[in-house]
């Protein structure tokens, strides 16, 4: 964090040119005994266990960019590890949340967990007065500007494969949408704490994975980890 830099000084740290960021190259992650952190970016997760803790992480930034409000009705696209605390920080500002995705089995957890979820194609024909994107596929932008509400939000989050996303900008014109960019995250963690605490028991549904981390390696190599939301890896 730099005094002289304009995204620092504003406070949104997180789209600083000069930002270091663990597991981002040439930084490394944070996957050892010690590491060295800025003492006024570092949070104690007080009563939170490491496998709530751990959810802080992309909770919340979007929800508060977007500025949605009481009332609104929220979709989000995508059942993952993005698209859920999502949907769990929109909920707890008083809106109406639906998520969309394309996995019957997730859509049972996530129904579950409390929320209306359902196949993409039931929403079609339906508008939202924000859509969050989670999923980062070309086909669930294209859905997240469709089911935009006129002077609605469309937010991006998740990061696809392809760095080219195909929108229609007479369409966001004239119907006067507002898309935004989400990246990483600023001042999140006192809130996302709080979320979590509130949320603490529909929240278990991102810890039914649990491996060793002397399985890790394998768990990767055979891509079981899309069988879960989220997966814990234990150091003991
Ligand atoms: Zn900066």
């Amino acid at each position: 964090m730099s005094d002289h830099c304009q995204y620092c000084r504003r406070g949104v740290y997180n789209l600083c040119p000069d930002v270091k960021f663990f597991a981002t190259p040439p930084i490394d992650g944070a996957l050892q005994e010690y590491v060295l952190h800025p003492a006024a970016f570092t949070f104690s997760v007080d009563d939170l266990s490491p496998e709530e803790a751990c959810l802080s992480e992309p909770l919340s930034y979007a929800v508060r960019q977007a500025e949605i409000a009481l009332g609104h009705e929220i979709l989000v696209i995508g059942a993952g590890p993005l698209g859920l605390p999502t949907a769990f920080a929109a909920e707890s500002q008083g809106t109406i949340v639906g998520l969309a995705y394309i996995n019957p089995e997730r859509l049972k957890v996530v129904r579950q967990a409390g929320f209306d979820a359902a196949f993409s194609s039931y929403y079609e024909g339906k508008h939202c007065d924000a859509v969050f994107e989670c999923t980062g596929t070309s086909g669930g932008i294209r859905s997240a500007q469709n089911l935009g509400r006129t002077g609605g939000i469309v937010a991006l989050i998740g990061m696809g494969q392809s760095a080219t996303m195909h929108l229609d900008s007479l369409d966001i014109i004239v119907r006067g949408l507002r898309v935004i960019g989400i990246f990483r995250y600023a001042n999140i963690y006192p809130m996302a704490r709080t979320l979590i605490r509130r949320y603490r028991e529909r929240l278990r549904i991102f810890q039914s994975s649990r491996i060793p981390l002397s399985e890790l390696p394998h768990f990767l190599k055979t891509k079981q980890y899309v069988h879960y939301i989220k997966t814990i890896v234990s150091l003991n």
